[in-house]
């Protein structure tokens, strides 16, 4: 048999949340963003939960190629462009939409060769201050583009800084618009947060917005507002089960360090899973956990293949009994629903990177 841990990957709840931030688009086409092998969940197990979809946005070359064998012949979007002057034949062949970002891509599109002018979406600075042309250079790199060959359409696209918080998004929201007025071309500019949140504010929804997070089940501004409040349901599960069950007398300890001490006798459960599944090592004592579909912690240092659970709450939990480390307790245990954002805030850390951790080894399903 092998080690009980496992992924799910909820088909249904993909197609939920994709259909959720559709409504929150208005007449705004919506790209799915699967970068980093669709936020862990592995783009091939997305795809049939994310093709409601109008498009895919990922950053790396062959993703967009794994995008293009899953059948897809809609639009697929690079959202850093391009990395070198070769990867536009990729372009050209499967074609993809890129972002252009900087001058030296301008130049490489004006030395390829191609019969199928590019789709392209410049991209503006407006205030992150990792990719794009400022507002001062960003007509001159769209005048550049226009005059190319190789270039059949500009769009125009930005990134926000803040849109999850309290700066939100009206600095960069005015420099987009003053740096593309009056330039033709589809407009792009919102993240999850922005869509969400400032939905409403004109601008927002343009003709694409780029909802990733979202899209898996996780709240783009937790804990100010959970997952629960924006309407998503969690696309993927990761359960364990109980190896062992051990008794601690007051004053013994469990694991690496004994950082857990107990203080009356206490019943731990030993879970089948660590850091080397991609639990956080750092989610401390406290951390919320679900044995049987009920909520308990873990107790001391994750270690690499397992961790500890107080059975405090749920003395009837034994070896072999079920846990959700986040994600979706199984029907038969209540179904009950652990929020990856609550994991993710105990250990200090975001669903985010929880997500795109997962490890390797651990099995993955794909479920309706
Ligand atoms: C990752 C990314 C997104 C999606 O951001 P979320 O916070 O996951 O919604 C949108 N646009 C760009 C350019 C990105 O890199």
């Amino acid at each position: 048999m092998p080690r009980p841990i496992q992924a799910t990957i909820h088909t249904g709840a993909l197609r939920h949340n994709i259909a959720r931030l559709r409504a929150a688009a208005g007449d705004a086409r919506v790209w799915a963003i699967v970068k980093a092998n669709a936020y862990g969940h592995g783009i091939e197990r997305a795809y049939e939960g994310l093709r409601g979809a109008d498009g895919f946005a990922l950053l790396d070359l062959a993703e967009a190629e794994r995008v293009r064998q899953l059948g897809w012949r809609g639009p697929v979007l690079l959202l850093e462009g391009v990395f070198e002057p070769r990867d536009l034949e990729l372009c050209s062949r499967l074609n993809l939409w890129h972002a252009v970002h900087s001058d030296a891509q301008i130049d490489w599109l004006a030395m390829h060769k191609t019969h199928q002018p590019h789709h392209v979406f410049l991209k503006l600075n407006s205030g992150m201050n990792r990719l794009g042309f400022t507002p001062a250079r960003y007509r001159a790199a769209y005048a550049r583009l226009a005059a190319l060959p190789q270039v059949e359409e500009i769009g125009h696209m930005t990134h926000f800084a803040d849109a999850d918080g309290p700066r939100g998004i009206g600095a960069q929201l005015a420099a987009f618009s003053a740096a593309t007025e009056g330039l033709p071309g589809e407009r792009s500019v919102a993240n999850s947060a922005a869509l969400l949140r400032h939905g409403p504010e004109a601008g927002v929804r343009a003709d694409w917005v780029r909802p990733g997070i979202a899209a898996y089940g996780s709240s783009p501004d937790f804990p100010e507002h959970d997952a629960a409040h924006w309407g998503l349901q969690p696309t993927m599960t990761l359960a364990s089960r109980l190896l062992a069950v051990q008794e601690l007398a007051p004053g013994q300890s469990t694991g690496y360090g004994s950082r857990f001490t107990a203080e009356a006798p206490t019943r731990i459960g030993i879970v089948a899973c660590g850091y080397a599944d991609g639990y956080p090592r750092v989610a401390p004592t406290g951390t919320p956990v679900l044995v049987d579909g009920q909520r308990t912690r873990v107790v001391g240092r994750v270690s690499m293949d397992m961790l500890a659970v107080d059975l405090g709450p749920v003395p009837q939990a034994g070896p072999g009994s079920a846990v959700t480390l986040w994600g979706r307790a199984a029907p038969e245990h209540g179904g009950a629903i652990l929020p990856i954002d609550e994991v993710a805030q105990s250990a200090g850390t975001l669903g985010y990177e929880l997500m795109c951790a997962l490890a390797p080894r651990v099995p993955v399903v794909v479920q309706d």
